[in-house]
């Protein structure tokens, strides 16, 4: 849906972005994680086709968004970082002035604006101006702006920021529903946001990609995390047998139990082999499972690596 290929831009003496490449599949919501100044906005910007790069390439739904600015239009729902709502407009005024700005047939305006705003729940708030709404409500306003003309792909700059803890779990809620008809990405500097709604996580640091995986993937480690009932002779030397087991180290258990980090080889779950193991062993497993990170010890070490 996205293929994103060595994008440069700078600003100046500033280098925004450096060599950025990425794509997203038909159906994938994804998440472009960033500290401030990291160059989220200004990819979105180039994707959109509102900046133009210095160099590299962006195709969306197969079309060049430079070369097929209209048609890529047509295909996209856009959330800009600050949108562009006009305070003395009612909801209803602004959204027939959005659908005529996409083109959208005059017969055909009444219903994509009921639809769009049934998707974000602004049935009721229709003919209050924009101005009197919450920030909240406004940035279900832009939302409905973005899929009046039901995009295949929505991109949104930092959808929740401002907002409260209620109306960032409204929107997040929303983003969710959104996503069973369009492919989805947005920005962040909120980890626990990609942790709430993406399959997959693009971090972004000083204008590169530094990660581009499965959030699943990015916290697994290779280890596994062992706690018995009681101790076992021999445990270490049995465990080590096993194949890509590099060793055992003993863990702080916070109930009493001895518990221990086996340590593991990348790309294999040793939990399996552990568990058949045990089971021979007859040794008195109390939990076993597949260690994780959190997805900001990943996001620390990019910032600050070793
Ligand atoms: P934030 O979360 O703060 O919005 P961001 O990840 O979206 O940050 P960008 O806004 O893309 O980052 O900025 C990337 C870099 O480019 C930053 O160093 C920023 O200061 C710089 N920059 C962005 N826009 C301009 C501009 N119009 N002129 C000069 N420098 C700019």
């Amino acid at each position: 849906m996205i293929q994103v290929t060595h994008l440069t831009k700078t600003y100046g003496s500033v280098q925004a972005l450096d060599d950025v490449s990425f794509s997203l599949e038909a159906g994938e919501i994804v998440g472009l994680l960033g500290p401030n100044g990291a160059g989220k906005t200004t990819t979105i910007k180039i994707l959109t086709g509102y900046l133009q790069p210095d160099a590299g390439e962006v195709t969306i739904d197969g079309l060049d968004v430079l070369a097929q600015p209209q048609a890529v239009q047509q295909r996209l729902g856009y959330l800009p970082e600050s949108a562009p709502l006009y305070p003395e407009l009612s909801v209803q005024r602004y959204l027939r002035m959005m659908a005529d700005l996409r083109g959208i047939p005059a017969t055909d305006q009444l219903d994509a604006i009921s639809e769009a705003v049934y998707a974000t729940n602004l049935t009721e708030h229709l003919a209050r101006p924009i101005g009197e709404l919450s920030k909240g409500y406004r940035q279900r306003v832009g939302l409905a702006q973005a899929i009046l003309h039901k995009p295949k792909l929505l991109i949104l700059d930092e959808p929740t920021i401002g907002l409260d803890p209620t109306q960032i779990l409204d929107i997040r809620r929303l983003i969710k529903r959104l996503a069973r008809n369009s492919t989805i990405l947005f920005s962040t500097h909120i980890l626990s946001e990609v942790e709430a709604l993406c399959d997959r996580v693009i971090m972004l640091l000083n204008g590169q990609v530094k990660a581009d995986a499965r959030v699943a993937d990015l916290a697994a480690t290779a280890d596994a995390i062992l706690v018995l009932q009681s101790e076992v002779r021999g445990l270490e030397k049995t465990l080590h047998a096993l194949s890509g087991v590099r060793g055992l180290e003993p863990m702080r258990s916070a109930d009493g139990f001895p518990a221990y980090r086996v340590l593991g080889t990348p790309e294999l779950d040793l939990c399996p082999a552990i568990y058949a193991l045990a089971r021979t062993q007859s040794w008195p497993v109390r939990e076993l499972r597949r260690d994780v990170k959190t997805l900001e010890s990943v996001f620390n070490s990019l910032v600050t690596p070793a």
